[in-house]
């Protein structure tokens, strides 16, 4: 067979090496491949080719080489998917590995987000708690700490109308809530810095003895009950709870930011 007669068919379909089940013309005894043809083409028993490099000379392949040659192919295409399938798993293995290698980071850095705004929210509640406000709203002075009528005032009087609110001034718990001859309506509260005041007159009291208060908690309101000539509060500060120890309240009121 001249290459010249082989040529329309051959490369009309079997030249790009199409599975046939039959044996090729290519594999028959004595055959010879045209040069064009053999260039770059392996042909094995099944039909099956692959790529090679060039070669511009004719060559036969006996039955022995092309058995070697499908053979080696098998070799290499059980290595290719066993190597294939191992580097699949450890893709797999390594994406895995790394998916909970940044899963872990991930939260570790939302627990510390968390931890740092619960720390936050807690120093903000904290610096809420122990800030300092009036007992009262109007900020009246009638009558000031020291001699009065022959004896010692020992607070301040802040004039107003009877049932004005009167808060707690930071946060502190409520030591004294009741009657009293002189004061009338009393409440008595011991802040978080160890300071004590009294509110005196009251017309109602709104807190029990050791109940927790915050800055601005109503305590009661303003009255005029008691020894009293008015409605007004009598503000005073004690230096302990042991005895009857008043302090000057404008320095003390200097000191908390209030005056
Ligand atoms: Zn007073």
């Amino acid at each position: 067979m001249s290459s010249r007669s082989y040529t329309g068919r051959h490369y009309a379909g079997r030249h790009r090496v199409q599975r046939r089940a039959r044996t090729p013309r290519a594999l028959s005894p004595g055959f010879v491949l045209p040069t064009v043809a053999a260039a770059g083409l392996v042909v094995t028993a099944t039909g099956a080719s692959m790529a090679e490099s060039a070669t511009t000379q004719p060559f036969e392949l006996t039955s022995s080489q092309s058995a070697m040659v499908r053979t080696q192919q098998a070799a290499d295409v059980e290595t290719g998917a066993e190597l294939a399938n191992r580097r699949q798993d450890a893709s797999i293995q390594s994406a895995a590995l790394q998916g909970r290698t940044e899963a872990k980071v991930r939260a570790a850095r939302a627990a510390e987000r968390r931890a740092a705004q619960v720390a936050k929210a807690k120093a903000e509640a904290e610096k809420q708690a122990k800030k300092w406000v009036r007992p009262i709203g109007v900020w009246n002075i009638t009558s000031g700490y020291g001699w009065r009528w022959g004896k010692n005032h020992d607070g301040i009087d802040l004039g107003a109308p009877t049932g004005t609110p009167l808060s707690a001034m930071s946060k502190g718990t409520v030591i004294g809530a009741g009657w009293h001859d002189s004061f009338g309506y009393k409440v008595e509260i011991k802040y978080w810095d160890g300071s004590i005041s009294w509110y005196g007159h009251m017309s109602r009291i709104d807190v029990t003895e050791g109940q927790e208060v915050m800055p601005g908690d109503r305590v009661g309101l303003v009255g005029n009950t008691g020894h009293s000539f008015g409605s007004h509060l009598h503000l005073e500060f004690q230096r302990t709870t042991a005895s009857d120890t008043p302090l000057d309240p404008v320095p003390w009121l200097k000191d908390h930011g209030l005056w």
